[in-house]
């Protein structure tokens, strides 16, 4: 799987994932670079508005309280 073309730039990688978190490398594992890629919400978002989604929603569609 090729990693997801927006990881160098995605927001919430950048603002909330800590490479050293265990939950933040099964994100990237699941989601950046894995087989969910394609139903990741901040993704979807992105192809559907042209613009990325707040930093703040995860790969799930789930928005972190600010
Ligand atoms: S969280 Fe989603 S949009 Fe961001 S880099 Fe990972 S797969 Fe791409």
């Amino acid at each position: 799987m090729a990693d997801c073309p927006n990881l160098p730039n995605c927001g919430f990688m950048k603002k909330y994932c800590d490479a050293k978190s265990l939950v933040c490398q099964g994100f990237i594992t699941m989601y950046c670079k894995g087989e969910k890629q394609s139903q990741c919400q901040r993704k979807q978002y992105k192809a559907t508005h042209g613009t990325p989604p707040p930093d703040n929603m995860m790969p799930s569609g789930q928005m972190i309280a600010a």
